[in-house]
């Protein structure tokens, strides 16, 4: 390839992405004249998803500038709290992603999960429809054009994958409004609608409080896990806006 030769840095939040060779700082890279920025940073194995402001010679440029010979061009991680303009925040989750999907269900935050892999495809054109933000650590998925918008989750412990999109998000949390089986949205509800489903134990030693919407799940104050109450006093403290 005979194209002009750049010079390019990325930030180190997206060191994990690129190879071991361009970690180091800035380095040489022959483009083939006509690719845009976008499109030779994501060559570089960098998500669109991940990458945020584009400074050629210092100068904020965007994905659609085509590099020219000799410019510098320096490559950084999203801002946090990132802002995802046009729609209310919502996300959709691959399905490798169950447990962080409950977990964000849990603190009230809107996130559509398919237990059954649909495909790659069928998952853009759900973010697409639905302008859902796609959580994923598939780069591939990521790389979709159809993505109404997306993110890559960094680890794979659920803990710090919480962390990790709370951080960067900054969703309104809203514990316990939230069916964490389908995503519905929970509704007040009273022992007396709801005694058919109740086991006698539970009758007995729990009032019922809410109930989902979508698929009549019932929820009852005083059962939940330790482990839940945990994980939402933990989010309110870090992430909540409201003191707890
Ligand atoms: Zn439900």
């Amino acid at each position: 390839m005979n194209g002009p030769e750049i010079q390019i840095s990325f930030a180190p939040d997206l060191h994990l992405f690129v190879p071991a060779d361009r970690r180091g700082g800035r380095t040489t890279l022959r483009t083939d004249g006509a690719s845009t920025l976008g499109h030779v940073v994501e060559s570089l194995g960098v998500p669109l998803t991940e990458a945020g402001r584009l400074l050629v010679d210092g100068r904020a440029v965007a994905v659609s500038h085509i590099p020219a010979a000799g410019e510098s061009v320096e490559v950084y991680g999203v801002e946090r709290p990132q802002e995802v303009p046009g729609a209310p925040l919502r996300f959709l989750l691959d399905v490798h992603l169950g447990t962080l999907a409950r977990r964000l269900r849990l603190l009230g935050v809107d996130a559509a999960y398919e237990s059954e892999d649909i495909g790659d495809p069928a998952l853009a054109a759900l973010s697409a429809r639905e302008r859902r933000v796609m959580l994923s650590r598939d780069r591939g998925l990521l790389r979709r054009r159809e993505l109404w918008a997306g993110a890559y989750v960094y680890s794979d412990r659920p803990d710090d994958q919480l962390r990790d999109v709370l951080g960067r998000f900054a969703p309104r949390l809203a514990p316990w409004t939230r069916c964490t089986a389908c995503n519905g949205e929970l509704a007040d509800a009273d022992k007396d609608s709801v005694r058919g489903q109740l086991h006698q134990g539970t009758e007995r030693t729990y009032d019922v409080f809410a109930q989902c919407a979508a698929c009549e799940r019932v929820y009852w104050r005083g059962a939940h896990h330790a482990r839940l109450e945990a994980i939402v006093r933990d989010a309110l403290r870090e992430f909540g806006d409201a003191p707890v």
